[in-house]
């Protein structure tokens, strides 16, 4: 993680974050996800981060053109392609946001040795948890509000995606500006703005993750089908 701290504020309670929820949420049910943007912007400042996998810059742009500054958390497993670790440099580059790399507490040397090599092919499960769920939280400490990229064609799961939620597991508000995006809206946002693409969704993936777990090729009709090959697993949890 970045060695500069997190600036800290007066953070709200859990109950008054729960409140502007039940408040906000039905009113920006059916906003724009810049309009979103720029609530959350208003009303977090700050206290708000943006969380990016680096499959694309979309969500990264929209906040900055929302929030200049913002803070961008991106989970470094140890596992990414080369191209993902370039999207992410490219991010703190061109766009005026903080990116903040994350990793987990043991390198994946470390994990080798602790509980033997290739963890993901065992028990992806734990290794997720290790390695995105656990630095996830530890990242998101002291923030009120964290957006995410979740869009509800991204899979059966995310098909009820809210807008703006409460996310029990942080205790925080959790912004989904772009769930109601289509891979066209997508697609129109990145050619009028010019917006960074990884180099791998040209190549067919979709849905881009650790190099380990993101292997097959890409099912029709499915865009997280190219993840987890040979297990049931379809999330890493982050957003369970
Ligand atoms: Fe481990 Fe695979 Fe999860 Fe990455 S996606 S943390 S390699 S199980």
């Amino acid at each position: 993680m970045s060695a500069e701290p997190i600036e800290q504020w007066e953070s709200r309670s859990s109950a008054e974050l729960r409140g502007l929820v039940d408040r906000m949420g039905p009113q920006l049910a059916d906003a724009t996800a810049y309009q979103i943007l720029e609530w959350a912007a208003a009303e977090f400042g700050e206290g708000l981060a943006v969380a990016s996998s680096m499959a694309d810059a979309v969500l990264p742009h929209l906040a900055a053109r929302a929030l200049p500054g913002v803070d961008v958390v991106f989970l470094d497993t140890g596992y990414h392609f080369e191209e993902t670790l370039r999207t992410r440099d490219e991010v703190a580059r061109r766009l005026p946001v903080r990116v903040l790399t994350i990793e987990p507490v043991h390198s994946v040397a470390q994990q080798d040795a602790e509980l033997g090599p290739d963890l993901f092919g065992r028990d992806p499960g734990a290794c997720c948890r290790r390695r995105k769920i656990e630095p996830l939280a530890a990242a998101l400490r002291g923030y009120e509000a964290w957006a995410t990229g979740l869009r509800r064609t991204d899979s059966a799961a995310r098909a009820s995606t809210a807008t703006v939620a409460w996310d029990e597991r942080h205790r925080m508000v959790k912004i989904n500006p772009i769930a109601a995006w289509t891979d066209e809206q997508v697609a129109d946002y990145v050619a009028q703005h010019d917006v960074l693409v990884n180099p791998l969704v040209e190549q067919g993936y979709t849905s881009i993750g650790c190099g380990p777990c993101t292997l097959r090729p890409l099912l029709a009709g499915d865009a997280r089908s190219g993840r987890w090959a040979g297990f049931a697993k379809t999330e890493c949890g982050l957003h369970s």
